[in-house]
């Protein structure tokens, strides 16, 4: 990765924290911090993406502005964060989403719609589209046929999940460590992932908009993160039933498939509204305010996956199941297009950096200058 102004602050407060060590017990970037002397680009990267951003260390801060050193650790290591993930997009011409990327994701979910709702009322009777088509198997496929959602789900699905993969290997390229990866750090780095350890901060949770601590948003963000596992799980079960059993949709209200949606829906529901809502209310100062279009664009676009599908489920019986359906299958389809060039890489990357961390566990700090 260049240099960029980016990358110089943040080398320059890295270099105040190896100094300073005040904050080594706050989260894994501090440790990380102290093994080095010196922070290439790539290792800024790294750290970058290792920050939850829980902003325990400006508040702890004594250098934070208005402090002539102006020491802000979660803005700084943000926005080196959001310069990688343009930096590793892939296909590179497309990167450019990055830009403006509340805008865009906005822009591709408005199409996404508008291109399903129009192909299904184009390709369906009247009657048909806005019919009451009860809960006989199938129904769902008399609106959109299975073969259209499969070929579509699959290559924009496939499309993302290459996309996500190349950019992977391009943060790993630079960010990676060069040591062996082992199975121990592995199940370490897995387990960081699944409890977002990072988001405790120091142990008592994140400050949100002052010094006080709170594990609101590792709650939400968990809500969040298992809704959407569990909404994950309830489609492959669904193509499970299909595929191998037999057994087309839609199913029952006490089937798999409908009650692991409805949980993780509901969950997921809870988690980006929450999120949202504490957006609003957080202080500005150790954070990057051009960002926050994107994050908010996300969020609104799986709340309303989300609530699309909940939607669907409670009117899926009514003549108001092809409508339904059309906008949920849209906000899908936007979803899996955008899903490479939006806030969701984070994911990816910072469970790298984790897993570089995993590595790095045993090492011992070098001393202080
Ligand atoms: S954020 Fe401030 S208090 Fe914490 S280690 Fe860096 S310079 Fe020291
Ligand atoms: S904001 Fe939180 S996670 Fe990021 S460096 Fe500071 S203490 Fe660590």
């Amino acid at each position: 990765m260049q240099e960029t102004d980016a990358i110089a602050n943040a080398r320059r407060e890295m270099e105040v924290c190896n100094a300073c060590r005040y904050c080594e017990g706050f989260c894994a970037v501090f440790p990380a911090v102290e093994l080095r002397r010196e922070f290439s680009a790539g290792d800024l990267i790294y750290l970058a993406n290792l920050c939850h951003g829980c902003r325990g260390c400006y508040y702890a801060c004594q250098y934070a502005p208005p402090h002539e050193w102006g020491i802000n650790v979660p803005r700084a290591l943000a926005e080196v964060r959001a310069e990688s993930y343009a930096e590793y997009a892939w296909p590179k011409p497309l990167a450019s989403m990055f830009d403006r990327n509340g805008t865009v994701v906005s822009l591709v979910a408005a199409l996404g719609i508008a291109v399903v709702l129009f192909l299904s009322i184009l390709a369906n009777q009247r009657a048909n589209f806005f019919g009451a088509h009860g809960t006989e198997p199938n129904s769902f496929y008399d609106i959109v046929p299975l073969w259209a959602m499969q070929i579509v789900g699959i290559a924009t699905f496939g499309f993302a999940l290459v996309a996500l993969g190349m950019g992977a290997r391009n943060f790993w390229r630079d960010a990676g460590p060069g040591e062996k990866i082992g199975p121990v750090a592995i199940a370490i780095a897995v387990w960081d992932v699944l409890t977002l350890k990072n988001l405790g901060g120091g142990g008592n949770g994140c400050n949100d908009n002052s010094e006080a601590f709170s594990m609101r948003r590792r709650y939400l963000h968990h809500a969040m993160f298992y809704g959407f596992l569990l909404c994950f799980a309830a489609t492959t079960t669904g193509f499970i039933y299909h595929t191998f059993l037999g057994w087309p949709a839609p199913y029952g209200v006490l089937s798999a498939p409908v009650l692991l949606g409805t949980i993780g829906g509901l969950s997921m529901l809870v988690g980006t509204v929450g999120l949202f809502a504490m957006k609003l209310v957080d202080d500005p100062e150790p954070s990057v305010r051009r960002l926050l279009g994107g994050d908010v664009a996300m969020l609104a676009m799986l709340a309303m996956i989300a609530l699309t599908g909940l939607v669907l489920l409670a009117v899926r019986a009514t003549g108001a199941m092809g409508l339904a359906m059309a906008v949920h299958l849209g906000f899908i389809l936007a979803f899996f297009l955008v899903l490479p060039y939006s806030k969701m890489v984070h994911g990816v990357y910072r469970s790298a950096a984790l897993l570089r961390r995993a590595v790095e566990r045993n090492m011992k700090p070098l001393g202080g200058e």
